[in-house]
């Protein structure tokens, strides 16, 4: 019988709340070599930290409830305000590139900065330590793995290996999954790029929730990613906020950050659910 992972309290499920507040970086990076002009999708982003982030940061003090931050270093320079306000408000925040680059399109010189610059630019913000990374898009190389090690970071959340905590080269790792991506869902940008409309919240909502129960059956982690240009949007915040009722009814709900969840798995899981990178090339 495969082992079931046994969370604090005998609480059948964990669930953590994620938000990648990317601003406007990767539209900047993705055209970072060209003359760009239109404004269309620029515009778009900006959504995110001129209304999303701070309805989800509202609805979450209402809630009582704190979250994940992960912000790259270009948008914490850009929005130094709105960093604090985050961290003001009890939340974690953690690493996500600069430019929200692709860790795979950089050499290792590059990506160290990536990892070391945005660091420095939190810490100095917040006036704390930053302990998490979760990579932009969720890509990651081995090389990542050991560059954040060796600049303290105590924990990943950028794989699917397992749907609850493990580690990857001794660096925990708390996984997340494209089911509990809101950008599956609701992204649409327009100009012939995305071809499928947008979901319905409540449907969304319904999805989520089912994927919820079959977590808590097998004592998962419930992670939840959103973006503030997508979440952000009105009728989408109503259905995270039904989402957030239908969780503080259940009594079988560790609610963490990724952090509490990584210290958690150090503590009580350490080298067990320790996997290592084995790339094989053909
Ligand atoms: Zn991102």
């Amino acid at each position: 019988m495969a082992e079931t992972y046994q969370w604090p309290g005998h609480k059948k499920v964990a669930v953590a709340l994620s938000i990648d507040f990317d601003g406007e970086s990767p539209f900047l990076w993705k055209n970072r070599n060209t003359n760009w002009s239109s404004i269309g999708e620029y515009e778009h982003r900006k959504f995110g930290p001129r209304q999303g982030v701070h309805r989800i940061i509202d609805l979450l003090a209402e809630h009582n409830i704190k979250a994940s931050f992960y912000i790259p270093g270009y948008t914490a320079r850009k929005y130094p305000q709105i960093i604090k306000k985050i961290h003001n408000n009890g939340h974690e925040i953690g690493l996500h590139g600069d430019m929200h680059e692709l860790v795979d399109e950089l050499n290792r010189d590059e990506l160290e900065r990536t990892i070391v610059e945005p660091k420095k630019v939190i810490e100095d913000l917040i006036g704390e330590q930053v302990v998490g990374y979760r990579s932009p898009s969720w890509e990651l190389t081995a090389d990542t793995i050991e560059l954040l090690q060796k600049h303290d970071i105590q924990y990943d959340s950028s794989l699917m290996g397992y749907d609850h905590p493990y580690s990857i080269e001794g660096l925990p790792e708390i996984p997340v999954q494209w089911l509990l991506d809101d950008v599956v869902f609701y992204r649409y940008v327009g100009g012939g790029k995305v071809h499928n409309s947008p979901k319905n919240p409540q449907e969304v909502i319904e999805i989520w929730k089912e994927e919820f129960l079959g977590l808590k059956r097998y004592n998962g982690l419930f992670l939840l990613t959103m973006h503030p240009w997508v979440t952000g949007r009105a009728s989408r915040i109503i259905g995270l906020e039904n989402l957030i009722q239908y969780f503080k009814n259940d009594k079988d709900i560790w609610f963490a950050t990724c952090k509490e969840i990584a210290e958690y798995h150090q503590e009580n899981y350490q080298g067990k659910f320790d996997e290592k990178v084995d790339i094989i090339h053909r």
